[in-house]
């Protein structure tokens, strides 16, 4: 007789409106290589706006591959080749001569450690909106302000705007670096681990924040921290050596997943 283990991961109720909403990203038979190393497998993922969708799985088995591939930053590496399609709103963005400047300016993205640039808090804010040729400093001040609001961080540093970015503790600059983003005002956001460098109060207030943004925003992000993407995320993706072997509701994935692989994982027997 085989008795199934219940995972022990709680998921918040959250709202299900999936069905009626768009695409924001669709991988078709999606793989890359780096040389050999053969490290996404026919992914296939629609993944929906307005979501948060968690991409999870044991170290090395492609997650962040599959992120930075969604912002064509793997393309810079000389030894990946890829195979497949990334539809982003209607567009396969490996497809020869697309334009991926445009992509730039559509989707933001947020690392596992804080990368502010070495410069005031308001010029981190301001640099992306000057590059795309704002100049006029009334708006650039309201672009900050919006910013720094969005990114729930504008009390802590409103008196301190020409302060340098990095005498803000981690958390706070985690939060930078996510107004940066919301500076562009972009469509997609993508995180790749953005809390673990984070203190336990900081990364709560990233997961608030997270939990706000997807009313305007969609957000992918990749998470080792299970009960993170349980706590915060509407559709799952388990990855295993670069394959999705399971794509669902999050609540799904973590009460009642498909595939005892998933299963194993989710109630730590492995990764
Ligand atoms: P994860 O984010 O799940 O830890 P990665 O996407 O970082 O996994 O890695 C997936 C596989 O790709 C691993 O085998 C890793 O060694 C390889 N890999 C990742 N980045 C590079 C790179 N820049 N050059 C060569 N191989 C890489």
């Amino acid at each position: 007789m085989t008795t199934t283990v219940k995972p022990k991961i709680q998921v918040p109720e959250k709202k299900k409106e999936s069905a009626s909403r768009g695409s924001v990203y669709q991988s078709n038979q999606l793989n890359l290589w780096y040389d050999t190393n053969h490290a996404l497998k026919n992914i296939d993922l629609d993944i929906k706006e307005n979501e948060v969708t968690a991409i999870i799985g044991p170290s090395g088995c492609g997650k962040s591959t599959y992120i930075k591939t969604l912002n064509r930053m793997t393309e810079t590496i000389p030894s990946v080749k890829t195979s497949g399609e990334i539809i982003y709103r209607g567009k396969n963005i490996l497809e020869k001569g697309y334009k991926f400047e445009e992509l730039r300016t559509k989707v933001g993205m947020v690392f596992q450690k804080p990368n502010p640039f070495p410069k005031s808090i308001y010029e981190n804010i301001a640099y992306g909106p000057r590059i795309h040729g704002i100049k006029n400093k009334k708006i650039l001040d309201q672009i900050v302000e919006k910013s720094l609001r969005g990114a729930a961080i504008w009390d802590e540093v409103k008196d301190r705007l020409n302060e340098n970015a990095y005498s803000l503790s981690g958390g706070q600059q985690q939060r930078i670096c996510i107004a940066r983003c919301l500076a562009i005002e972009p469509d997609v956001i993508l995180m790749d681990e953005p809390t673990s460098a984070l203190d336990p109060i900081s990364t709560l207030k990233v997961e608030e924040l997270v939990q706000e943004l997807k009313k305007e925003y969609s957000i992918i992000i990749v998470t080792h921290n299970m009960q993170q993407a349980a706590r915060i995320s509407d559709k799952t993706a388990f990855f295993l050596n670069g394959e999705v072997i399971e794509f669902d509701e999050t609540d799904k994935i973590f009460s009642n997943p498909s595939d005892k692989r998933t299963e194993d994982y989710i109630s730590g027997r492995f990764g």
